[in-house]
């Protein structure tokens, strides 16, 4: 399988716990190597960017406001079928059906403040990467 990339948000309720090393903890004993990493304050307009996919679904604005409030850590992650394998120690959206062991079953609160964010697919990686990082910011 082939190594590939893949983007993650350690969202706001994870770093208002200090819980930014022990959910990159998870995902490093997962596979997954961290290879570009910023703490940001989100603007509305660029959480709405990024959530652009999502506004017209009922809660758009709710999830808006809480990646504006407070900050997050933005990642690329690396590893063997990056996407697949983010998305499987994140675990499902709603923690209450998030299998033993995820991240989102660990930690997160509630369906929105679910701790971490992941690219769904290579395609929206590729682009969720772009959002937030120039080229050289990511060193592999
Ligand atoms: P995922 O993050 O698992 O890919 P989605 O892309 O469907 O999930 O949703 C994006 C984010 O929106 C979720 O991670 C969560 O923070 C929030 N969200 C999703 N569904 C709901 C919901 N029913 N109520 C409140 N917030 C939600
Ligand atoms: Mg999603």
């Amino acid at each position: 399988m082939a190594v590939t990339r893949t983007f993650s948000i350690i969202k706001p309720d994870a770093t208002r716990r200090n819980l930014t090393g022990g959910v990159t903890k998870m995902l490093e004993e997962a596979g997954l190597r961290v290879v570009a990493s910023k703490r940001i304050h989100m603007t509305r307009e660029q959480a709405e960017g990024f959530y652009a996919v999502h506004k017209e679904r009922p809660f758009f604005q709710d999830l808006v406001a809480f990646m504006i409030s407070g900050p997050v850590v933005v990642q690329v992650l690396e590893g063997e079928d990056a996407v697949s394998r983010n998305r499987e120690v994140m675990g499902a959206t709603n923690p209450e059906n998030a299998a033993e062991g995820t991240i989102r079953k660990t930690y997160a609160e509630s369906i929105e403040a679910n701790s971490v964010h992941g690219s769904d697919s290579e395609e929206n990686a590729a682009t969720e990467i772009a959002f937030f990082f120039k080229p050289e910011e990511i060193v592999g």
